[in-house]
């Protein structure tokens, strides 16, 4: 067979998963396939169960070898992926249905372990989160080393013997930890998402990386292993074969990333300020203390939104009380002497944890969520009011709670803190000051405002579930785009009375959804009169540049107006037109 080298070039788009370019030779990984599709006599049945337990017991026991060694080389939140991994190797619903495999069908132990590991992937893939979708690598993951260990082969590594690009249908998660970081320049791999661990240990380990690239598989299957691919982490292109133009674009934009980078640090002392001298404090939003540095040096003046599920999923039981303390007084401790804004867990619904079962709703996203799980599980709020209280001795901490409706979610906030607060004092634990405040996310919210603002500190708005319920549109559905602008006129008039009821309360207020981080909508926020905006770390140069070229009394009027707008296109250019030089 003669294999036709692809000599010309060829571009793939895919999605974005890790920042950064990466030049240069690339590396197919590829685990060589389990031997599927044995079978046992009926005599060999419980000492292939047997065999089966042990292999599945060796594996949690890799997984948490995997786990320290993760942990001791700098990666504590990454190392809980591999803790995880243990807990599935030891899950009793995965280990029973690979035996009743055996057992009943009479499987060999790997094709059992395969089969069961398929179907419970299969189950995450079908439900509509995200992030559940990415977990069904690690079963995948977790399953294939189960059945290599039974059929005596050796774990799977990436084969790196020079610098190179590699290229895989997925990269399981052990794998990812364990390649030779300085000889990894990027990863472009043809299924995944930017949620998958892949992804998520490609950001953490600072590896361009681009995911979803359809076709990529057959493209370099093609290529001669000489032929070099160019991977763009920001904008999910692939080039394989790059051309001379390509080299010079991945100069340019190698030394443009340098530049912007070097832009953004020396920008971050600068005061987010318009043109006539309407000051604006900009704040993170984050998801794990390991945010907080990158988020200082980009300027940020406090945490706007630290999303705290964060530290309940990807584990086998919560967090406890002390190791939350722990998390928000690094956090405080990093922002001092500016304040952190804790959100109460935000889960249940379409969020399930694992070990923390919930009844299945027919509309998880109008059901038992977030604050409202408070009725039948107050000890995880309790949990974690009681650490923010004895973390607030270290630093400035604010407790947020999500999804409240109306007077009535804000009086067991209320009631909620004060239990903690008398809980600690009746063990003589000291506590700090803790303002409370609710997150303004569902129309009733922003409609009764009046009713309960007088006893909070301060409001949130979040446009990302506040777009989803005040145009029913649900966050996840790509069917839906054409609704997706929080830019909308009927979103823009709930900001506004926002606006109007912390004013007439006396109570600050913010704006922490992704429409602060995006330049145009933040320029309109500023224009409905919001004074802090809460983004990802990564959209604070953009919006800062783009307030301190804007001014405020222009942006009052095109806020004013875009109220009316028919459209949330028609509102957009309103503020797009203000955005010169804001990239
Ligand atoms: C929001 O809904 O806007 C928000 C900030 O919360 P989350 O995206 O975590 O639901
Ligand atoms: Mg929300």
């Amino acid at each position: 067979m003669t294999t036709q080298s692809v000599a010309s070039r060829v571009v793939i788009q895919a999605t974005p998963a890790a920042p950064g370019i990466a030049r240069g030779p690339w590396v197919r990984f590829e685990r060589a396939a389990v031997p599927l599709g044995g079978r046992v006599s009926p005599d060999r049945v419980d000492a292939e169960i047997a065999r089966l337990a042990a292999a599945a017991e060796a594996i949690a026991g890799a997984s948490e070898a995997l786990a320290d060694d993760v942990r001791g080389r700098g990666h504590a939140e990454e190392s809980e992926v591999f803790a995880a991994h243990a807990a599935m190797a030891r899950d009793p619903e995965l280990i029973e249905t690979a035996t009743g495999h055996v057992r009943n069908e009479l499987m060999d132990g790997p094709s059992a372990i395969s089969a069961a590991a398929q179907a419970v992937a299969e189950l995450l893939r079908g439900l509509g989160d995200e992030l559940l979708r990415g977990r069904a690598t690690d079963v995948l993951d977790v399953g294939d080393r189960i059945a290599r260990h039974l059929a005596g082969l050796p774990p799977v590594a990436a084969a790196l013997a020079a610098p190179a690009i590699i290229v895989a249908e997925d990269l399981p998660p052990s794998v990812t930890a364990t390649l030779p970081r300085e000889l990894v320049l990027g990863m472009a791999l043809e299924g995944s998402s930017p949620t998958a661990h892949a992804s998520i240990l490609a950001r953490a380990f600072g590896i361009p990386a681009v995911v979803g690239a359809s076709g990529l598989l057959a493209t370099v299957a093609q290529a001669s292993p000489t032929v070099e691919l160019l991977i763009d982490g920001s904008n999910g292109e692939i080039v394989v074969a790059p051309g001379e133009a390509d080299d010079v674009r991945y100069a340019e934009k190698s030394s443009l990333i340098q530049d912007e980078r070097e832009r953004d640090r020396v920008e971050a002392e600068l005061p987010a300020e318009t043109i006539d001298g309407t000051a604006i404090t900009l704040l993170a939003n984050i998801g794990s203390p390991d945010e907080a540095g990158a988020a200082v040096t980009l300027g940020a003046r406090g945490v706007g939104l630290f999303r705290t599920e964060f530290l309940f999923l990807q584990r086998t039981d919560p967090p406890s009380e002390d190791e939350q303390v722990d998390a928000y007084a690094r956090v405080a401790e990093a922002f001092a002497p500016n304040p952190v804004t804790v959100r109460l867990l935000d889960v249940g619904g379409d969020k399930p944890i694992p070990y923390l079962p919930l009844p299945v709703e027919d509309n998880p996203f109008l059901g038992v969520r977030a604050l409202r799980l408070a009725e039948t599980r107050p000890d995880i709020f309790l949990t974690q009011l009681r650490a923010c209280y004895r973390a607030a001795t270290r630093g400035r901490i604010k407790v947020m709670a999500p999804m409240v409706a109306d007077a009535g979610d804000v009086a067991t906030l209320g009631a909620l803190a004060d239990r903690a607060r008398a809980e600690l004092a009746a063990v003589g634990r000291p506590v700090g000051n803790v303002d409370l405040g609710v997150m303004l996310e569902i129309p009733s919210a922003v409609l009764t405002a009046d009713t309960y603002f007088k006893v909070i500190r301060f409001a949130s708005i979040g446009t990302n579930d506040l777009l989803q319920y005040t145009l029913a549109v649900d966050r996840g559905n790509p069917a839906l785009e054409r609704y997706r602008d929080s830019l909308h006129p009927a979103v823009l008039r709930l900001v506004r009375l926002s606006v109007e009821a912390a004013e007439r309360a006396g109570i600050e207020l913010s704006v922490c959804g992704e429409m602060a981080g995006d330049p145009a909508a933040a320029l309109a926020l500023v224009g409905l009169g919001v004074r802090q905006l809460s983004m990802s770390a990564t959209s604070l140069a953009a919006v800062r540049r783009a307030i301190r070229g804007a001014q405020q009394s222009v942006l009052e009027e095109a806020a004013a107006n875009a109220q009316l707008d028919d459209s949330a296109a028609g509102a957009r250019a309103r503020f797009t037109a203000h955005l010169s030089g804001a990239s």
